[in-house]
């Protein structure tokens, strides 16, 4: 791919050149010839280049039009390019055949949102290897009762085995960002750590927990719009302190309150 192309700091691009890095988010990817891969950003195809012929099916989702447009006109065997936004795109319908593998140089404004957008889309996926910025990837990695434990913490723990890959200074990119990066791989549990009866209920409970992080659970879950006397009756059912913040409880301790919580607001 040409470098010609001037890096456009609106697109979060920062270009990596490190091959030492470059080969350890493949390897860590495990790739094998029958995988699908996503891979949102393939910028200058850092990593494109290495896994597209390596994989039976690939699909680039690329807001740039510039580089997108080369990436068409390449006709890489089993490569299918997407200009768009890959938060604005229905991942649901690109990614018809699951499982497919995730990986991605993320442009640090938007990786907290393709999170969100992985759990909500879990199951399309069998393994994620991400680039975050260090303290992103600090909070996804953090134990319960530290000041990193945070709602996308909970939520990737519940579903995904986190590990770090590697730690990845400002000079493995053109142009160098500010901050240091670190890769994770995430590889999705085939049951999650906790049971959870209601997803979708569990991640809205996680997030109002987390609003206010400097009060208590009762406060934060009531200030979201929980009803008292639901919050009460669920506490006193489990044995749960509701004085205690968010941040202390750990996904066993989560599961149980939305289970329990679940049940009591819709048996009144
Ligand atoms: N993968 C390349 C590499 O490692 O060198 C490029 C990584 S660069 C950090 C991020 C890439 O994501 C850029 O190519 C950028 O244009 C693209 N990008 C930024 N926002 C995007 C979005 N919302 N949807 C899809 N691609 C996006």
């Amino acid at each position: 791919m040409t470098q010609s192309h001037r890096p456009r700091k609106r697109f979060g691009q920062n270009f990596l050149h490190d091959q030492n890095v470059i080969r350890a988010i493949v390897t860590a990817a495990k790739l094998e010839q029958h995988d699908k891969v996503l891979e949102i950003g393939p910028g200058r195809g850092a990593l494109t280049h290495l896994i597209a012929p390596a994989v039976a099916e690939m699909h680039l989702i690329e807001i740039d039009r510039d580089l997108a447009a080369k990436w068409e006109s390449q006709q890489y065997p089993g490569v299918h390019v997407h200009t768009a936004d890959a938060l604005k795109l229905d991942w649901g319908a690109l990614l018809s055949a699951p499982p497919y593998k995730l990986v991605a140089n993320l442009p640090y404004n938007i990786s907290s949102q393709i999170l969100f957008k992985v759990i909500e889309h879990r199951h399309l996926f069998s393994t994620l290897v991400l680039m975050f910025q260090k303290e992103v990837a600090q909070r996804l990695r953090a134990q319960p009762g530290t000041k990193n434990y945070g709602i996308l913490t909970v939520l990737c723990q519940l579903w995904f085995d986190v590990d770090p890959v590697i730690q990845v200074g400002p000079q493995a990119f053109t142009p160098q960002p500010k901050v240091d990066s670190e890769v994770l791989r995430f590889r999705r549990l085939a049951e999650p750590r906790a049971v959870v009866t209601e997803p979708l209920f569990f991640i809205q409970v996680v997030k109002a927990a987390f609003a206010q992080r400097r009060k208590t659970l009762r406060n934060s879950l009531q200030s979201q719009g929980f009803d008292t006397a639901d919050l009460d009756a669920t506490a006193s059912h489990i044995g749960l302190d509701l004085q205690r913040r968010g941040e202390t409880l750990d996904l066993t301790e989560f599961a149980a309150l939305t289970n329990t919580l679940y049940t009591i607001v819709h048996s009144a």
